[in-house]
């Protein structure tokens, strides 16, 4: 990528999720419904060079950037992802276990209700389903100590097509400067917004 091409950054997508039972951990930029992350795949990520792929992991106290671009041979409909982040035992996993390389696929994350899952399904308090209350206006949790009120869940779910990232980099913010996608994310996004809005 040169520094003067313009990039139009995307950050429209909900989140990223991270997934471990394949040879090699799977990244997942995450869209609120299955319709437009198919887009999104075929209009930008399919066009995309698997060896040119780039992803940046920039932390800034609790939370970190990710930064995902590539070489496109689309370049009308090429769009680079960042967002803003709050560290999570998931990402640490990741960040521990990656070894160099990862699966990018495109995923949906959605909200799932006691009537939407199995008995055996956990809830966003850690208990399951079951442990729950069975009313109809009540599904309170059982266990004494938890205050969770009502069962709420998230699913994840993964499109199939994907792309191999062998360009995968974790840095602190006073280390971009040396690498062209971070310090280009960082200066659309931060830097100059931070000059705008001072004056
Ligand atoms: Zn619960
Ligand atoms: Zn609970």
């Amino acid at each position: 990528m040169s520094s003067d091409s313009p990039v139009s950054w995307f950050d429209d997508f909900l989140g990223v999720g991270y997934r471990y039972y394949e040879i090699r951990m799977t990244v997942t930029p995450l869209f609120p419904d299955l319709k437009k992350a198919q887009i999104f795949w075929r209009e930008t990520v399919h066009w995309w060079n698997d060896h040119s792929i780039k992803i940046r992991f920039v932390e800034t106290g609790d939370t970190y950037w990710f930064i995902m671009g590539a070489e496109s041979r689309h370049t009308k409909n090429n769009r680079f992802f960042f967002k803003v982040l709050p560290k999570s035992p998931h990402y640490e996993r990741f960040k521990k276990g990656h070894q160099g390389s990862a699966y990018l696929r495109l995923g949906t994350h959605s909200k799932k209700f006691k009537e939407d899952v199995k008995d055996d399904a956990k809830c966003n308090c850690g208990h399951i389903k079951e442990d729950h209350e069975e009313g109809v206006d009540d599904d309170s949790c059982l266990y004494e100590d938890c205050d969770c009120k009502k069962f709420e869940t998230f699913q994840i779910n993964l499109l199939k097509k994907k792309k191999t990232v062998t360009d995968i980099k974790f840095l602190d913010e006073a280390e971009i400067k040396d690498d062209a996608l971070a310090w280009n994310c960082f200066s659309v996004n931060k830097y100059n917004k931070e000059r705008k809005s001072d004056k």
